[in-house]
């Protein structure tokens, strides 16, 4: 089975994806830490990614490999952990610029369907229920107020030991959520059979457990409908 989760940044995807797929025994994979870690190659090898060739040369360059200790994804580039790496403002703000190119989401997409297709997962993105996982059995379009979400994000680099200024992150978001919903190839925006879930006034285990009964129901759908 699978369940697709998308949403703007900062919307608490990812922790709520990680506690659902625990409640349900599922895999939680990560799309964003995939993108981040392509960006981490870019950034790092200073690659002009507005000159074709020398992107193309990059990307051949690029392997990315997902693992999976105790139920933690770890995202390794060219064979080294990078998943601690990868979760600073800079790397986000340039996976959100390297997202929009073809090359970089044509190198992910069979990543990501392969480890759907062998598992039951949760897996959370922008493009997961309009474009990876169109059939998944569950899709769920997960927001908050762009208030709540620069204020969570600002929270979660506090605790890395960062000292972010609310504002700049609050522009940040604004423009990461302009630049992922007005992309040419697969943009964000919510695919017609997803549930919306505003989050802006909901607590993480509000939001687990509806995630976890819609879950079950799809669950139950699914059953029923390969009994058929
Ligand atoms: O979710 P996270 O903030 O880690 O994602 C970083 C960036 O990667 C997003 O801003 C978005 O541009 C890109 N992304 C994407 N498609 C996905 C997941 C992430 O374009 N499925």
């Amino acid at each position: 089975m699978n369940i697709a989760i998308d949403g703007p940044a900062g919307a608490g995807k990812s922790t709520i994806a990680r506690l659902a797929a625990k409640k349900l025994g599922f895999i939680y994979v990560d799309t964003g830490a995939m993108y981040r870690a392509i960006a981490l190659y870019l950034l790092d090898t200073e690659t002009n990614t507005d000159d074709p060739a020398a992107l193309q040369d990059a990307l051949k360059q690029v392997h990315i490999n997902i693992v999976y200790e105790q139920d933690v994804q770890h995202v390794f580039l060219n064979l080294q952990d990078v998943s601690a790496e990868i979760r600073s403002e800079k790397v986000g703000n340039m996976a959100s610029k390297t997202s929009q190119i073809k090359a970089v989401r044509e190198k992910l997409l069979d990543l990501q369907r392969n480890i759907a297709k062998e598992n039951n997962v949760i897996m959370d993105g922008r493009d997961i229920g309009t474009n990876i996982l169109p059939n998944a059995e569950l899709k769920i379009f997960l927001t908050a107020s762009v208030d709540v979400r620069a204020k969570r994000r600002f929270d979660e680099l506090r605790n890395m030991g960062e000292w972010p200024d609310l504002e700049v992150i609050k522009a940040d978001i604004e423009q990461r959520d302009y630049q992922d919903m007005n992309r040419e190839i697969a943009p964000l925006k919510q695919a017609e059979d997803a549930v919306r879930i505003d989050s802006s006034d909901m607590t993480i285990d509000e939001v687990v457990a509806k995630i976890y009964d819609l879950a079950k129901q799809a669950g139950r759908e699914k059953e029923m409908d390969e009994w058929k």
